[in-house]
């Protein structure tokens, strides 16, 4: 799925009010009728003015018509949504303009994009329910009884639920201290959140001390636990690498050395789950051996300490004052059955990947472009504010930062 942004700026503030009637529509009904259509957008120009705006946003494939036995109706689609998300962060000065895609994978595309100072941050957009849901029954059946009840298990709401949780946490972390990218901010299907200039750890073929990152990381593990929580995809793509340089005088010697430190930078939250849940020693277990696996497989370093287990770690949920994650974010609004539905989804798109828990594109050779129904790779850098004036010198220059940065 790509994120075509060129026909923004050509939509006018009542296609933007109509398709927003689209949505909240959504709401209510599976297939938003035209009389409810013209209800929810109060357009001036009646029932005329928004069949203009239906027929523009048809067009560019941002609500789709659905003939049905009893009444024609309109659907939002994936573009669509991408597209009032966008109105929003633009509206909110959050995004000013979208370069290139950086990362997708097949829960997500992750876009630069730069504010009106060429601020570069990046813009997650969750694409749960992508791949149809058909691996596991349990989970696929649980999902389709959601849907009867509502929109439980449709796109659009799965995909909003991992944008508000990842969110959540991402939030939740960053207050505690934890080396998360920053949360800027949050709408419908997807996040902005700062760019952390760095590597995934997939993509590091040596580090100067394997022991020491090691030690990092499964400090880390254990430090989420105490908070009450679990990573539950913590792998080499969703570790980031931070490099930092610095000089330092050698006394002795006189000379400058250069010392490079290597900071892990954790990402991608969504299917965080609690020190609580029924499956957690499984998790737990599952993100340790996963850092072993790797440090054995990439480093040829094989730590002597057994462990970590996780009914030690269990022992410290909680210890020395440290903040209940789990429970403050689903505190902040998460109902049950919410976090149900995204857990069987999240699950569903686990096993899709294959082997349950390992991330997809497993070869050596790093996968940047697994998506099969991408078109073409051409660049879309477009802006996405409603301004029509030509894109300024600094913001060219914004855009070419976001090339380089995505190379
Ligand atoms: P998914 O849920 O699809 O796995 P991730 O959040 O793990 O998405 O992001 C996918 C990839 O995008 C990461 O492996 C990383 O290379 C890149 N990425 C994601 N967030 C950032 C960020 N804040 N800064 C830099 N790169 C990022
Ligand atoms: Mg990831």
């Amino acid at each position: 799925m790509k994120l075509d942004t060129k026909a923004m700026r050509h939509l006018a503030a009542e296609d933007w009010r109509v398709l927003a009637a689209v949505e909240q529509g959504t709401k209510n009904h599976d297939l938003v009728p035209t009389a409810v259509i013209e209800k929810l957008s109060r357009l001036r120009g009646g029932p005329s003015s928004v069949s203009k705006s239906i027929s523009a946003l048809a067009k560019t494939s941002l609500i789709g018509k659905v003939k049905e036995a009893k009444y024609d109706g309109y659907r939002l689609t994936y573009g669509g949504i991408d597209y009032l998300a966008l109105h929003a962060y633009a509206q909110q000065n959050v995004v000013y303009s979208v370069g290139t895609r950086v990362g997708v994978g097949k829960e997500s595309d992750i876009i630069m994009v730069a504010d009106h100072a060429g601020t570069q941050k990046v813009l997650k957009i969750h694409r749960l329910g992508r791949i149809s849901f058909r691996t596991v029954k349990a989970n696929r059946d649980y999902l389709r009884k959601s849907r009867g009840q509502g929109q439980g298990g449709s796109w659009m709401y799965l995909s909003k639920l991992a944008a508000m949780k990842e969110y959540a946490f991402m939030k939740a972390l960053r207050e505690e201290g934890f080396d998360v990218p920053e949360p800027i901010a949050q709408s419908r299907h997807t996040i902005v959140m700062a760019f952390v200039d760095s590597f995934p750890l997939r993509q590091v073929s040596e580090v100067g001390d394997p022991a020491g990152l090691y030690a990092d990381l499964i400090g880390l593990i254990l430090r989420l636990a105490k908070h009450g929580l679990i990573h539950g995809d913590f792998n080499e793509f969703n570790i980031l690498i931070r490099e930092e340089r610095s000089t330092t005088k050698n006394e002795t010697t006189g000379t400058e050395e250069e010392t490079i430190k290597v900071t892990p930078v954790l990402i991608d939250f969504p299917q965080m789950v609690s020190m609580e849940h029924a499956n957690a020693e499984m998790y737990f277990d599952r993100d340790v051996n996963c850092i072993k696996r790797f440090f054995d497989r990439r480093f040829h370093f094989v730590s002597t300490q057994p462990g970590p287990y996780f009914k030690d770690a269990k022992k410290t949920v909680g210890k020395d004052g440290a903040r209940r994650l789990d429970a403050a974010v689903e505190a902040s609004g998460f109902t049950k059955k919410m976090l149900k539905d995204l857990e069987a989804a999240i699950a569903e798109q686990l096993a899709g990947r294959g082997e349950e828990g390992e991330a997809p594109g497993t070869d050596e050779e790093e996968d940047e472009d697994d998506d099969d129904d991408d078109e073409g790779d051409e660049e879309n850098d477009s802006d996405v504010s409603d301004e029509e004036d030509e894109p300024s010198r600094e913001q060219d220059k914004a855009v070419q930062q976001d090339r380089q940065g995505s190379k």
